[in-house]
């Protein structure tokens, strides 16, 4: 299949975010977040980076600026997206686990305060659970197919021990391994904590 069109691209990432934000497959996740993490970046990628879930790094725009400056250095390609293999990040919480709580709507509002117990949300990010990257991975998969990059960069041998998965591959997730699967090159690299440097010239070799 061919790349799409920006506008095709457009479309299709857009009915897919639709559908992101209704989802509610999580419920125990959903109830504590605002709204799900969304890709974001050029629609007519060449490079997609994929990191586990919208965390601490992920949050801090000069550290997302300074690892994607090395890339673009490095792969010499400025068109870059990156998006998540889990939508809604998971909290551990002391307040949820200690009540009986037979709501199914949100338990966060708008200024991000809990409405258990009337002040800030004292969740704790969490890894996401098996379940819940399984029940995420469709979208993510999803989003490849549409944009269709040359580049896929999996951050973490997590992310890549599930996406080589859906993609029929079951024991290359370490650090370092590449391999191709519908018209994209996929690269597994340290997670984006660790990232360097000699990492993005790691990646350049590998290509
Ligand atoms: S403090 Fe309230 S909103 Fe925050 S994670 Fe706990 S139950 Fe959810
Ligand atoms: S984590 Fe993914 S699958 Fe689960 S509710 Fe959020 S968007 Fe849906």
């Amino acid at each position: 299949m061919k790349k799409g069109t920006r506008e095709q691209n457009i479309k299709r990432i857009i009915d897919m975010e639709d559908r992101i934000v209704k989802c509610n497959r999580c419920q125990e996740l959903t109830q504590c977040i605002r709204r799900p993490s969304l890709g974001k970046g050029d629609l007519q990628p060449q490079l997609l980076m994929v990191f586990e879930c919208d965390n601490k790094f992920t949050k801090n725009r000069e550290a997302v600026l300074e690892l994607r400056s090395m890339l673009i250095k490095h792969l010499n390609t400025e068109k870059i997206y990156y998006t998540f293999m889990d939508r809604c990040q998971p909290k551990a919480c002391a307040v949820k686990e200690n009540t009986n709580c037979f709501m199914s709507n949100k338990l966060i509002d708008k200024e991000y305060n809990c409405l258990l117990t009337n002040q800030k949300c004292e969740g704790i990010p969490i890894k996401p659970s098996v379940d819940v990257l399984m029940n995420c991975l469709p979208y993510l998969m999803e989003e490849i197919e549409i944009l269709r990059p040359d580049y896929v960069i999996l951050f973490g041998t997590r992310v890549g021990e599930y996406v080589l998965k859906s993609c029929g591959v079951f024991d290359l997730a370490e650090v370092n391994t590449n391999f191709h699967y519908n018209g994209s090159h996929y690269i597994i690299c340290v997670d984006e904590t660790k990232f360097t440097e000699e990492s993005a010239i790691k990646i350049k070799s590998l290509l």
